[in-house]
């Protein structure tokens, strides 16, 4: 292969954007062959033929596995791993280099209309799944394109508004997941946002593409655009940003040669540029020959299965013993809602209803539809014939969710709520029938108040892909325990969510006022109740927890190490969570943040003990005045929990962390001068000597009075007995002990 640098300038540029919609061009002199890039993310998007079009409804038949809020909720990075690989096999059956995901961006709010395509409001859960996907899609031979960077936490003008963020929010929440799948899965690509960053076009940001992407973490694959992100085609490719997608028939391109002729752009960028780009053709591969759906059909059954949540289930009422008499009720166990809309939507293979699944385990179930997709049809009448089934019944089993009208990529919810026909239909059915199931499907999080309190039993399913309808089927008659726990907090009211005041912004900004206390962590600091907290979820089964040990090793890391024995009679798997709380260091730090998880597969009577490993991140702030990661030193509590508000044991440990020399200027504060930890103790001895009689006693107090005040003019205006080339001196001191 040449070196595409070596082309005519022109020439290295067309391969700076696609050549239709969906590939980059070929370069035969090059040795270049073109390449695919299409959607994903947990399924094929490919296109039959027309490459010119977005099309996004003509795409040849694939598996639509299940999307990542189910596999959010899954929290096992083997069902990402299985996603990812079974998405690689099939890209390679239908000629695609490189499957356009996963998403990982974090549910800032609920009410993101592309929540379904993301995993969860936490960054840890979301890096560890983002990052098992990528592995297991890559190891097909197939890049990733871990997407949108960043701070695309919303669907709403997601094409102009600036995403207002600090710093420390970004480092904590907005960007580790991206941090972690880039240094540890090695993705093909990233793609940038839509939207602005703190003002700049995330697709011409510096700092983004290139300070913290390739210096920082390393990343050495091919920065893309979403799809239309790039607004200054030239600004982009100095900033970093190497394949603008789709083509624009070359006219970018041909911004980009007049750049390098007026001398605007260094030529260096577009070599740098074209070489990454042309690595992408190592990926193309000869096309695999098919795949085998039934098998893959049959493993979106297996993993959806590990997905969704069981909420509630009051008597132990699932799950549902043969012979019971059941009522099948709503739509959606006939018609199932299984994916979203926009980008991600996969033409699946086939697709499997509940109500058929359901029918094979209990033959004897009847069934009503309760209410209709479209609003058509008699409201009063289709309730009250599934009134009438209801009381039939020993137990009614309520198919509820949103329709793919309610929620998609492009818009975002204005509510919670579920329709107001299915929320009277639950009410209805719970005072009719001795015993209610609720079964929900929603790429969203719905609401749950006015009818929780009238069921005994809930399931969330949000998306659970085409096999979705059997998965849920296997978990209600028992075929399959539950085992999902929530990646998001369902809260009882939209206000309660730390977003609401700002989401999704005005006049072309959206400001992250709530900073690091996003989702859980703002409920648990403020004390905030909720319906249920992120990380819940019931199975068919007990575990107890026991036994924890927490170790320290190191100056900045521990180690914990816990029991789990399943004490029920059925086999489940249990999802062991670690978080760590701390007040230690200078900035407001969250309750808990969840720093460590695994599940474990667990028979009747069976005990495990697992270790995890806690290192310096799970301890550590973004400091701004240090412009890193800092473990400060001081006492942290190590908790192993149910969820995010149920501590079941916790240790504390002290770290010694990091001895952190702080920067002194005149302009810092005169606290900040005496608690130095070099130029402190010295100056405030000479201080006091100084000082009259009895100002020793006054010391503390005093210190309160004046530890704001700016050491300048405490020098100068209020008679402290320093001179100001002894504050020199001081400044040169503490600058040295910074330095080593
Ligand atoms: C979406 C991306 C997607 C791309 C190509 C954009 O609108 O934001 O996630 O990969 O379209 O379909």
């Amino acid at each position: 292969m040449t070196d595409p640098a070596d082309l005519p300038l022109e020439r290295k540029a067309t391969l700076l954007s696609g050549q239709d919609f969906w590939s980059t061009p070929a370069v035969e002199e090059a040795g270049l062959s073109s390449v695919v890039l299409t959607d994903g993310p947990h399924g094929v998007r490919r296109q039959a033929d027309d490459f010119d079009r977005i099309g996004l409804l003509q795409s040849l038949p694939a598996t639509c596995f299940p999307p990542a809020v189910a596999v959010g909720s899954s929290w096992d990075p083997d069902v990402a791993e299985r996603v990812g690989a079974a998405v690689g096999r099939e890209a390679r059956a239908l000629g695609v280099p490189v499957v356009l995901g996963p998403g990982v961006n974090i549910k800032r709010s609920p009410l993101c209309g592309r929540n379904f395509e993301y995993y969860s409001e936490d960054p840890l859960l979301t890096g560890v799944l983002g990052a098992a996907h990528v592995r297991g899609q890559q190891a097909q031979g197939v890049g990733a394109s871990v997407k949108h960077f960043a701070a695309n936490n919303q669907e709403t003008q997601r094409m102009q508004v600036s995403a207002d963020v600090d710093e420390r929010t970004l480092r904590e929440i907005y960007l580790p997941a991206f941090e972690r799948i880039v240094t540890s899965a090695r993705p093909a690509t990233v793609m940038c946002a839509y939207n602005r960053v703190n003002g700049v076009y995330a697709s011409q940001d510096r700092w983004l593409l290139t300070e913290v992407l390739r210096e920082q973490w390393g990343f050495e694959g091919v920065v893309v655009s979403d799809w239309g992100a790039v607004d200054d085609r030239v600004a982009a490719l100095a900033a970093g940003l190497d394949l603008q997608m789709p083509g624009d028939s070359g006219a970018g391109n041909g911004r980009v040669v007049e750049a390098v002729r007026a001398g605007d752009l260094d030529e260096a960028l577009v070599d740098r540029s074209a070489r990454r780009v042309a690595a992408l053709a190592d990926l193309v591969a000869e096309p695999a020959d098919g795949f085998d759906a039934d098998a893959h059909h049959a493993l979106a059954r297996e993993l959806a299965a590990q997905c969704a949540v069981l909420l509630r289930n009051d008597g132990a009422v699932l799950p549902l013993a043969p012979g019971t008499r059941v009522a099948v009720v709503g739509e959606f166990a006939r018609t199932p809602r299984y994916q979203g809309g926009g980008s991600s939507h996969v033409n699946a293979t086939r697709v499997d209803d509940a109500l058929t699944a359901l029918r094979a385990a209990l033959p004897a179930l009847s069934f009503a539809p309760g209410f209709s997709l479209d609003g058509s049809g008699d409201a009063a009448a289709l309730r009250e014939e599934a009134v009438a089934a209801a009381g039939d019944a020993e137990v009614a089993v309520v198919f509820a969710g949103l329709a793919e009208d309610d929620e998609s990529e492009g818009f975002d919810r204005t509510t919670l709520d579920l329709p107001a026909v299915q929320v009277e239909l639950i009410r209805a059915v719970a005072r009719a029938s001795p015993r209610t199931v609720v079964v929900l499907s929603s790429g969203g999080v719905v609401s749950l108040e006015g009818w929780h309190d009238d069921v005994d039993a809930v399931l969330a399913g949000f998306l659970l892909g085409q096999a979705g309808g059997s998965a849920l089927a296997d978990l209600l008659t028992g075929a399959v325990s539950p085992s999902g726990r929530l990646a998001e907090s369902i809260p009882l009211r939209l206000e309660d969510t730390p977003s609401f005041l700002t989401f999704p912004g005005e006049q072309g900004h959206v400001r992250y006022g709530e900073g690091v206390m996003v989702g859980y962590r703002h409920h648990c600091t403020v004390g905030r109740p909720v319906r249920y907290p992120f990380g819940h979820g019931l199975g068919y089964t007990t575990v107890e927890t026991s036994g924890l040990r927490v170790a320290v090793t190191g100056d900045d890391a521990a180690s914990v190490s816990v029991t789990v024995t399943n004490t029920g009679e059925r086999a489940g798997r249990h999802v062991v969570q670690v978080y760590v709380a701390t007040t230690a260091g200078p900035v407001r730090r969250p309750a808990r943040e969840l720093r460590a998880f695994t599940k474990v597969p667990l028979e009747p009577g069976e005990s495990r003990t697992v270790e995890l490993a806690l290192d310096r991140r799970a301890f550590a702030h973004w400091d701004v005045r240090e412009g890193g990661w800092v473990v400060a030193p001081g006492q942290y509590t190590v908790q192993v929990c149910a969820n995010a508000a149920e501590v079941l044991a916790e240790e504390t440990v002290t770290l010694t962390g990091d001895t952190v020399v702080p920067e002194l200027t005149l302009g810092s504060s005169v606290a900040e001068w005496f608690e130095h930890p070099v130029v402190g103790p010295p100056l405030l001895e000479g201080f006091l000597a100084a000082m009259p009689d009895g100002a020793a006693e006054m010391h503390a107090g005093m210190l309160q009075m004046i530890g704001s005040m700016p050491m300048r003019r405490f020098a100068a205006d209020f008679g402290a007995a320093i001179p100001p080339a002894e504050l020199d001196r001081l400044v040169a001191v503490a600058r040295a002990a910074r330095a080593g």
